[in-house]
Parts: structure tokens; sequence; C-alpha cells
């Protein structure tokens, strides 16, 4: 079809060779956030957007703050302000992705938890933009290794979030290292007061995109069950085995509760992880990248761990307790039925949480839908509920120069195993992890252990 709709990247102010990029990316048309702000950030207009996590609003300011850069001027051009590593992680990934069309575009990303003598030399090497957390980004500014002096795009992402942080101050700091002159573009998944201040603040005459979330657009199915506080963590147990999705999101209002919750989970033989701040950064690395693989059924979480975070394919999403804010479940129970996909929310509500549910029913405008525990009955002959994929850790990563196309070779070139039975590959820093069909795990690992990565000996383990 060459007909150009609304909703059609080609009717934007692109070159060919991003247009031709997107497609290659698989973005057929734009998200609802992506066509009510990109014309107007094209159009160099500051922009405050709101839309929920999942709708796209990376590319919504990636692609604006492309097209403002020039790729021959080594100087940091766009800024990035993200709250935390993961997250301007993501975003780099995203933009990265999205420069391909153009060669030689640098990006960075500059966030605590990583040694600042690292920084120093990717940042001696040059780059055009920079994502990072606001601490960080300050450190840099004060330690005068990082110029804002040519910066034309400032992006503040999930900034509700920053503010939740306590990263006011820093913004505000970060803000004042940068030019006068510039397009300031402002997201956020909602918009508390302290978001508005910031924009009145710190945006030129900002043109204003909010979606109201539409689950009624989806197809998510939400169930209430009424439960016992005794019976509560064990009724997940129940959900999880009468509907069998591959991948869950449980949130839990407390780090006890989601620590309890995974502690019962794996006495069940559930392969259940859990999210949280306390966390080295590895172990985080490892949880979440299990999840995405889909050799973790259930990932257990508050829903500051969770926030932000882009996870395709959720089957269900669990509500462990009911929040106090409607906003939040809503949010909650967004995260499954992504895209044209069906998805569960399920939600253990007891006597003393009514309160709550009659907010949530009230903005919904429409009453839950309760279903009785007893309805929970797993078929008897019913095996174990199990992750597809199992993932294999390489002691080796970005430092060996190994890449995800070695791993795949290895695996079926080398050993014979078949593609489709590999799933994602992740080459981090020091650590590659690859996910693989549990029924030839056994065998995959035998055959890296005793084979080659790249041309060494690589060491193998199963996580
Ligand atoms: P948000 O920041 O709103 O939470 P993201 O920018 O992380 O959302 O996007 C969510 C997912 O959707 C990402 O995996 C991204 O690659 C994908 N995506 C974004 N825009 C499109 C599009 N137009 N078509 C298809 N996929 C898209
Ligand atoms: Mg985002």
């Amino acid at each position: 079809m060459t007909r150009t709709d609304a909703l059609s990247f080609g009717s934007l102010p692109l070159p060919p060779a991003t247009q031709a990029n997107l497609q290659q990316l698989g973005y057929a048309s734009m998200t609802p956030i992506q066509a009510a702000s990109l014309p107007l950030a094209l159009a160099g207009k500051d922009l405050i957007a709101q839309a929920k996590t999942g709708s796209g609003k990376t590319a919504a300011f990636a692609l604006p703050l492309l097209a403002n850069l020039n790729p021959r001027r080594f100087a940091v051009q766009a800024l990035v302000l993200c709250p935390t590593r993961e997250l301007a992680e993501q975003v780099t990934q995203e933009i990265r992705r999205l420069a391909r069309a153009e060669d030689n575009i640098k990006t960075l990303t500059l966030c605590g938890g990583a040694p600042v003598r690292n920084q120093l030399a990717s940042l001696a090497h040059g780059a055009h933009i920079v994502v990072g957390t606001p601490g960080r980004i300050l450190d840099h500014l004060s330690r005068e290794t990082l110029s804002l002096d040519a910066l034309n795009t400032l992006v503040l992402d999930e900034a509700d979030r920053m503010l939740d942080m306590g990263f006011a101050d820093d913004i505000a700091q970060v803000i004042a290292a940068c030019p006068k002159r510039r397009q300031t573009l402002l997201f956020s998944a909602t918009y508390p007061d302290g978001v508005a201040q910031l924009a009145a603040r710190f945006m030129r005459e900002p043109q204003e995109v909010k979606l109201a979330e539409r689950h009624a657009d989806t197809k998510i199915r939400q169930r209430f069950y009424e439960v016992k506080e005794s019976e509560r963590l064990h009724a997940v147990g129940l959900l999880l085995n009468h509907f069998r999705p591959a991948s869950t999101l449980a949130f839990c209002n407390t780090k006890q509760q989601c620590r309890d919750l995974v502690a019962i989970l794996q006495a069940q033989g559930i392969v259940a992880l859990e999210l949280h701040g306390d966390l080295e950064q590895r172990e985080r690395d490892q949880v979440l990248v299990q999840f995405a693989n889909r050799s973790c059924s259930v990932l257990v979480a508050t829903d500051v761990a969770a926030r932000g975070l882009d996870i395709a394919q959720l089957e269900a999403v669990i509500n462990v307790d009911i929040t106090p804010d409607p906003e939040v479940h809503t949010h909650r129970v967004g995260r499954t039925g992504r895209a044209d996909e069906a998805g569960w929310a399920f939600s253990l509500a007891s006597m003393d949480e009514m309160g709550r549910v009659g907010r949530i029913d009230e903005m919904q405008g429409s009453p839950s839908a309760w279903h009785p525990l007893s309805e929970l009955t797993a078929p008897a002959d019913a095996k174990p509920l199990r992750p597809p994929m199992v993932t294999l850790q390489i002691l080796g990563g970005r430092k060996e120069k190994i890449r995800p196309g070695d791993v795949l070779g290895a695996l079926t070139k080398d050993l014979g195993l078949e593609g489709a039975q590999i799933g994602k590959i992740n080459v981090n820093e020091f650590s590659t992890y690859v996910a693989v069909e549990r029924s030839i795990a056994d065998q995959a690992l035998r055959g890296l252990n005793a084979g080659k990565v790249k041309g060494k000996s690589v060491k193998a383990r199963r996580l």
C-alpha cells in the first residue's frame, strides 16, 4: 500500500533512510502517542507528552532529537535524563536502533553504578547523544568532563518518576547548564503537580499531548478474587496453575510481601524471581534477562521496581494486593495485553481492601468482575508450570568482543542445534546470556563448555 494515512510514518518530514530503517525495525505505523507528538516535536516545539508505559514514547523523542542532530559536529547535542540506569540503557538501545539509518552517531550512557573512569574514556572519544541519570550527569558537569554548550535537544523521560525519586534539584542544576535556546521534550506516564511546575519553569510555550488510558481498546480481561489474608499468597499459585501464563508480573505493595511470595512460589516449584531495590546491579540484570527471555515464569515486584520497564509478551499481571491509588492500578493492569495480544489481569482483594476496589470501579466506570477462588483448579494431570526456556550464562561478553552471532553460530553450526530452539541472546560487558529451549538445555551447556565461541574456549553455566 502506498497510501499515507495519519498513522503512517510516511506522513512525517523524515529522511528516506530513516523511513526505510523504521520499516526494517517493523514499525509499520505510529503508536497514538507518536502520531500526536511527532508532528509537533519535528516542527521544533517544546512538548509535554503523557502516555502509559509501553506506548512508544522513546521513539517519540528519539526521532526529533536525531532530526536536530548534526553528525559531523563532534559535540553533545542531545541529552536524555532518565530516572534509573536500566531505563537509560533501554533508551540508549532504542536510540541506537533508530539512529542506524545515519552512520556514526555516537550515543553514550552515563549513570551511577558504573565506574566514572570508564565513562571519562568514552567521553574523551566524543558523543553526539548522552543518556543518563541526573546525579551522574551533574557529577560530570561539575568535574567539567561533560559540556552541554552545543546542546540543542533536552529530554526529560519519565519525569514523574524522576521527581518521585527526589531528583528535582539535580534536574534543575543540569538544566541550568544547558543553553537557553534549545528544544525541551518532557515525557511522563502520569501528570502530577510537580511535573507541571517543572514544565512551567523550564519549557517555552510547551504543547501538551495527553493520551487518556482506555483499556477497553485492548483485550485485557480483568478478574477480582476475594481472599482472606491467610489465603492471599497461595492464591497466586492457584491462579498460575489454572491459567498457566508463560510470563506474569506480580505486583506487591511491600518488599516483604515480594520476598514472602517468591519463597512460596519457589517452594511450589514455580520459577519466580524478585526485582527490588536492594539487588546488586549484576543480580538485577540477571533477573531482567531471565524474565525477558522467558526462562522465569513470574517476576515479583513493587511498583517502584517495575516502573517503566519495557517487558513485551506479558500474558498476565497479578495484583497480589490492591493499591490504594486507582491510577496505579490502571498502570499495573496496562502492562499486559500490549498491542494485539490478549492479557489477563487478576486482583486479589481482602474485605479490608473493598474501599480501594470501589475507587477503582469508579475510575474505570464499570463494576469489577468477581470470581470465587474455588473456581481455580488445575487439571488433575497438569505438570508443574515451567517456563519454556532456560538461561545459560557464558563467562565473557563485550569485553571479549563476543557478539550474539558468535553464540548462535556455536550452538547451531558447531553443535547442530536448531535456530528455532535458541531464544534471546544478551551480551553484557562481562557475561553473555543465551536462552535455549528447556529440552536442549543440558546438551547446549555441555556443548558450549566443550566447544569454542569466537575461537576461544568458554565457561558456561545454567542460571
Ligand atoms: P514507553 O517509553 O512509552 O514505555 P517504549 O518507547 O519503551 O515505550 O516502547 C515500547 C516498545 O514498543 C518498544 O519495544 C519499542 O521498540 C516498540 N515500539 C515503539 N514504537 C513502535 C511502533 N511505531 N511500531 C512498533 N513497535 C514500536
Ligand atoms: Mg519510556
